[in-house]
C-alpha cells in the first residue's frame, strides 16, 4: 500500500501503524460527533462574519495610532457575536494568553479587592501575575489579595469551601476551564455554568472570569453562554486557527472589556488606538478555520488517549471520557520517557523536525520544562506540540495539530520512539 510505504519512509514501523489503525477503527463514532460539533461551530462563525458584513476593506493594514480601524472593530464584533458577549477586545498587542489574563485581572481588580480561585492553584504563569509566587508588578504588590478554595480529592468543586471563601472584599473569581499542567480534570461548559451560578448566588455582583485557553470551539457553547462576565484566551491556541501569528482576546460585558482596553492601552484611549499592522487577514481567516482545526486536534487527543491507555499508561482524560479542551495528559512515569515521547512529536513536525528537544528552565515556570514543537508560529500550541514540567508524575501534555493526519503521524512517531528506546512494550 502506498500509504503504508509513506509511513515507513517517515519512520513508522508496520507494527506501530497497524496498532494505530486498530485503535482508530474503534473511534469512528466519536470522530463523527466531533465533526458534527465542528459543523455547528463553523456555522456560528460564518453567521457572525456575515452579520458584520465583513469585506475586503476589513483586511487593510493600519499603522501608527490606528484610529478608525474598521477591520479591527469588525473583528472584535465578530468575536463578540460568536461568543455571545456585549463586547470584545481582540488585539495583536496582547502578546500571549498570560498577557490577556493579566490585563483582564489588573483592569478589574483595584487595591483592597480580593481575587478568588475556586479550583486550587491557577495555571503556572498566572501565579506570578497574582503574586502567589513573589514577583515584581504582581497584583499582590498593588494591594490585591488572593484566596483559593481547593478542589475535592475527586477533582470536583468544594462548594462549602467556596462559599466560606467569598467575603465582602471578593471582587473577581477566576475559573480555569482547562487543566493546564495539573492532573485534575478540565471542566465542561455546563460545570462552569453551575459554578458561576453558585458564586453569583453567594455574591451577585462578583465578576466571574474564565480562562478559556484551549477550550474554544470544543463544545457548542462557551462559558460566556452560561454567565461568565469575561472569557479570555490566546490567539496562538484554538481561536487563531493556526494562522494568527500573535494575539489574545477578552470577550465579555461592556463594562469589563472597556476597563481591559484602558488597561491595555491607556486610561482615556481604550479601544480607539492599536494599529493592526497588516495582521487582520490571518486573524479573520484563522478564526474562520478554528472550528475545523480544533476538531483535528480533538481527534488527535482522543487517539493519543486510546493508544497510551491500551499500553497501560494513565491518561487524562481517559480514552472514553467526554472532552472539554484539546489537552491530553499522558503520565509516562520517567524523565527518559518524556524525552522519547517529545522527540517523536518533534520528529513528525513540518518545521524543525531535525532538532532534539531537551528539558530546560523556562520563564514563568518553577520546574524544568521539555517542549516539542515544530511550528510555523513560534510556541503555537494549536499546532502539534507536547510539553510538560519535569516533575512527578512525569506527565506530558499533548495538544494541537492543524490537521488530524499530522496529529496522527505525531502520535505514531511518539510511540515509535518509546519502542525504539525500549521504554514501552507492545502486546
Ligand atoms: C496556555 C495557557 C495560559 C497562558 O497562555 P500563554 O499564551 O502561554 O501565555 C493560561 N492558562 C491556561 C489554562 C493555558 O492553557
Amino acid at each position: 500500500m502506498e500509504r503504508e510505504a509513506m509511513y515507513q519512509k517517515l519512520g513508522i514501523s508496520r507494527e506501530v501503524l497497524a496498532f494505530g489503525e486498530q485503535v482508530i477503527s474503534d473511534l469512528r463514532e466519536r470522530f463523527d460527533a466531533i465533526d458534527a460539533n465542528a459543523e455547528y461551530n463553523q456555522l456560528k462563525v460564518i453567521a457572525a462574519l456575515q452579520k458584520n458584513r465583513v469585506d475586503a476593506t476589513c483586511f487593510a493594514a493600519t499603522t501608527g495610532y490606528g484610529y478608525d480601524d474598521l477591520g479591527r472593530e469588525k473583528l472584535e464584533r465578530v468575536y463578540a457575536d460568536t461568543f455571545h458577549t456585549e463586547a470584545a477586545l481582540v488585539r495583536p498587542q496582547i502578546t500571549c494568553g498570560t498577557h490577556a489574563l493579566a490585563v483582564a485581572l489588573s483592569a478589574n481588580l483595584l487595591p483592597g479587592d480580593e481575587l478568588l480561585s475556586p479550583m486550587g492553584l491557577p495555571y503556572d504563569t498566572l501565579q506570578e501575575v497574582i503574586g502567589i509566587r513573589p514577583s515584581r508588578c504582581s497584583l499582590k504588590e498593588y494591594g490585591v489579595t488572593y484566596r483559593q478554595a481547593d478542589l475535592l480529592p475527586d477533582g470536583s468543586f468544594d462548594y462549602p469551601a467556596i462559599k466560606a471563601a467569598i467575603n465582602e472584599k471578593t471582587k473577581l473569581i477566576t475559573i480555569q476551564r482547562s487543566k493546564g499542567y495539573a492532573t485534575r480534570p478540565s471542566y465542561s461548559v455546563a460545570q462552569i455554568g453551575e459554578l458561576i451560578a453558585f458564586c453569583k448566588a453567594c455574591k451577585p455582583d462578583v465578576v466571574c472570569m474564565v480562562d478559556n485557553c484551549y477550550g474554544e470551539f470544543v463544545e457548542p457553547t462557551e462559558p460566556s453562554d452560561v454567565g461568565a462576565d469575561m472569557i479570555v484566551g490566546s490567539l496562538i491556541k484554538n481561536p487563531g486557527g493556526g494562522l494568527a501569528p500573535i494575539g489574545g482576546y477578552i470577550c465579555g460585558t461592556k463594562e469589563c472589556v472597556e476597563r481591559c482596553a484602558f488597561r491595555l492601552s491607556a486610561p482615556g484611549l481604550g479601544q480607539e488606538v492599536g494599529a493592526n499592522l497588516g495582521l487582520l487577514p490571518s486573524l479573520y481567516q484563522g478564526f474562520f478555520l478554528a472550528p475545523t482545526v480544533v476538531a483535528g486536534a480533538l481527534k488527535g487527543a482522543i487517539f493519543a488517549a486510546n493508544i497510551y491507555e491500551r499500553l497501560g499508561f494513565k491518561v487524562i482524560p481517559n480514552g472514553s471520557e467526554s472532552r472539554h479542551d484539546i489537552i491530553q495528559a499522558v503520565e509516562l512515569g520517567s524523565r527518559e520517557a518524556m524525552v522519547a515521547f517529545c522527540s517523536g512529536i518533534q520528529a513528525a513536525a513540518p518545521v524543525d523536525s531535525y532538532v532534539t528537544p531537551v528539558p530546560w528552565a523556562m520563564p514563568g515556570y518553577d520546574d524544568e520544562v521539555i517542549m516539542a514543537a515544530g511550528a510555523f508560529v513560534q510556541g503555537s500550541s494549536i499546532e502539534l506540540s507536547a510539553d510538560g514540567p519535569i516533575r512527578e508524575p512525569y506527565a506530558v501534555y499533548f495538544q494541537g495539530g492543524l490537521t488530524w493526519y499530522h496529529a496522527k503521524l505525531g502520535i505514531l512517531m511518539s510511540l515509535q520512539k518509546l519502542l525504539d528506546a525500549g521504554l514501552v512494550e507492545m502486546l
